[in-house]
């Protein structure tokens, strides 16, 4: 073709998947020689299912109303976590309630206001840091099954727990293979989940450096402390949470299917068939154009 080489690669990346926003990104991104994957919706499917229901003692709620009341808290969020309490609440025949009110704080979970009463729904590192002993054990005997646990308050009274389980990609092995060969190292997994949940996964696919219970501007820290150290950063990942680091990355890479707006708006390219694999797949073949031209 007669098309300068950076514009045919990015008419190769889109047929490989990916949507690169500019031809800048297709140099950059053959630059790169470390990666961070994101955890839940990157390297997992995204599409989690609740696996447990467990009302705590004196929050005088049964499984049903437990679920419906997270549900109802939830339903405005995008987050992956949230659609999988709705979906179940939906299983069971459940009418959500009106929730006025609603914030949510990306990497910790959500805020709203059910039947006059203010619930908060997410991470129990970031919502109950100092919880008793009854609680604890529950929270710790899900993520030991690597399972990721939701905690629900209501006006500040922990009164359940619920157990989310998350699959990984079928191709999340061999893309954390092609990255190693391609960058000399392994990705790292940077999570805002438990850290007992997200190294049960890392092992699964082959990644020893995991970081774990970060806030989006953590993920930012550590993106920067690569770059001090003149490293060139990938960055993929589907999440509001995600956003800042994909802004701060080299490249940002967004998981195009169950990615919110934000990470779309904010990366500088976007996965369009739901495969990771097609990451590793644009970066041999942005290096490939970029000795084209140089
Ligand atoms: P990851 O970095 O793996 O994609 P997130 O940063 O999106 O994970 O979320 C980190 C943690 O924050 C989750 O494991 C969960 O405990 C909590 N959390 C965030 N948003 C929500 C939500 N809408 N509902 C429930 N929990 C949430
Ligand atoms: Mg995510």
């Amino acid at each position: 073709s007669t098309m300068p080489p950076l514009l045919s690669a990015i008419a190769n990346a889109g047929r490989h998947g990916v949507l690169a926003k500019s031809a800048v990104v297709m140099e950059r991104l053959g630059q790169i020689d470390t990666v961070a994957l994101d955890k839940t919706g990157t390297l997992t499917e995204g599409a989690p299912y609740v696996t447990d229901i467990t009302p705590l003692p004196g929050g005088g709620l049964d499984e049903n109303a437990l679920l419906r009341l997270a549900a109802s808290a939830e339903h405005a969020s995008e987050h992956p976590l949230a659609r999988a309490v709705v979906r179940a609440a939906r299983e069971r025949g459940l009418a959500l309630a009106e929730a006025p009110g609603f914030t949510s704080a990306p990497g910790a979970g959500v805020t709203a206001t059910v039947g006059g009463r203010t619930i908060r729904v997410g991470s129990p590192a970031h919502l109950a840091p100092a919880c008793g002993d009854d609680l604890d054990r529950v929270v710790r005997s899900l993520e030991d099954k690597g399972r990721t646990a939701v905690l629900v308050l209501r006006d500040g009274v922990p009164v359940g727990v619920l157990g989310i389980a998350d699959r990984l990609r079928t191709d999340a092995k061999a893309t954390v293979a092609a990255l190693t060969e391609l960058t000399g190292r392994p990705p790292t997994l940077l999570t805002g989940d438990n850290e007992r949940a997200a190294r049960h996964l890392a092992a699964e696919v082959g990644i020893t450096d995991v970081r774990a219970g970060l806030l989006p501007q953590d993920k930012v820290a550590a993106v920067r402390e690569w770059e001090a150290e003149g490293r060139r950063v990938l960055v993929v990942g589907d999440g509001v949470n995600d956003a800042p680091a994909l802004a701060a990355a080299h490249t940002g890479i967004a998981m195009g299917r169950a990615g919110s707006d934000l990470a779309l708006e904010t990366a500088d390219a976007v996965v369009v068939r739901d495969e990771l694999a097609t990451v590793p797949a644009v970066v041999a073949l942005s290096r490939t154009a970029r000795r084209l031209v140089v």
